[in-house]
């Protein structure tokens, strides 16, 4: 028995979700499938500075870029002398290229 709306398990016995008091339904709930499709992220620009990882963010945010930035943490980052990955959706990179080379930060 699943609830249909909030995706809750129940074991036999229960009708009504208790979260949503909606009916439940008979069988396994379905796989939502933005957890299933696998998107390949790219590497396309990696940075010491916590100063460049927010104006990238702000400027791929207004482009509704899908990224990611891998071993971001300012603290960590001035601690351990590391890195920031940005990573992008595949179909992305290129979009994503442009904006960082028209901000100045891809040549
Ligand atoms: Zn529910």
């Amino acid at each position: 028995m699943f609830c249909p709306k909030c995706k809750s398990e129940y074991r036999e016995g229960f009708s009504k979700c208790s979260d949503c008091d909606t009916d439940l339904v008979a069988g396994q709930p379905p796989e939502a499938e933005d957890e299933v499709r696998y998107v390949e992220m790219i590497e396309v620009f990696s940075t010491y500075n916590p100063g460049d990882i927010a104006f990238i963010k702000s400027v791929l945010d207004g482009e509704d870029i899908h990224y990611f930035f891998q071993g971001e943490s300012s603290a960590m980052l001035v601690a351990a002398g590391a890195y920031a990955r940005l990573l992008v959706q595949q179909d992305q990179v290129e979009r994503a290229r442009e904006i960082l080379q028209e901000a100045g930060f891809l040549k």
